[in-house]
């Protein structure tokens, strides 16, 4: 069985984009807008050092909400592999949620089981790559990251380098908390990742 570190995409991996009709943090819509966080390469390398396999888990409603299309997501898969590779690091799988509850686009519109907080993507990465959830881990910058980490039963590691207020909620409470993805990757090489090796 494989071990996995399993990574939210905006606010890990690349940055998130503020949206000012909204008032909050969103993917980036343009491709001028993606960049790669400071060190996120560096530690997706050090994941696939340490044995595990990188996977994006990643909550997309972009094209359900019509701010993006397909081609467009594709674009910005290609432009984040090509930066990575240009680091010598490697994305062992990409798992999107297209859904969305209030979807305008109808064929998107879906109370699915993959939108995090679920788990959804997790457990069909685990099934289609042969991940062992149980000594695996999920980091992400939401609490709705470790929602879904919690709920496929991986150890859950929160990036809370904007300080975001934590939950008192109980279902949200990570096992660690790190600046930013390098720490993240230390905190598991601390917990003895690096023991472990793909057979
Ligand atoms: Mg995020
Ligand atoms: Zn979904």
């Amino acid at each position: 069985m494989n071990r996995a570190v399993f990574l939210d995409r905006d606010g890990v991996i690349n940055a998130a984009i503020y949206n000012p009709v909204e008032g909050k943090l969103d993917s980036p819509y343009s491709l001028e807008d993606f960049r790669l966080l400071a060190g996120a390469a560096q530690a997706v390398r050090a994941i696939s050092e340490m044995g595990f396999l990188a996977v994006v888990v990643s909550n997309q409603p972009g094209i359900a909400k019509g701010k993006c299309d397909y081609s467009f997501l594709e674009a910005v898969n290609a432009r984040l592999r090509r930066h990575l590779t240009q680091e010598a690091a490697f994305l062992d799988a990409i798992y999107y949620c297209l859904h969305h509850p209030h979807a305008q686009v109808k064929a998107l519109r879906a109370e699915c089981d993959c939108r995090k907080p679920k788990p959804g993507l997790l457990r069909r990465a685990a099934q289609d790559l042969g991940i062992d959830l149980a000594r695996s881990y999920m980091v992400g910058d939401s609490p709705t990251d470790v929602q879904a980490g919690l709920a496929a039963g991986c150890r859950t590691i929160l990036i809370d380098g904007e300080r975001r207020p934590q939950p008192a909620d109980s279902a949200a409470t990570p096992h660690h908390t790190a600046s930013d993805l390098l720490a993240a990757v230390e905190a598991i090489k601390r917990e003895g990742g690096i023991v472990w090796r793909s057979s």
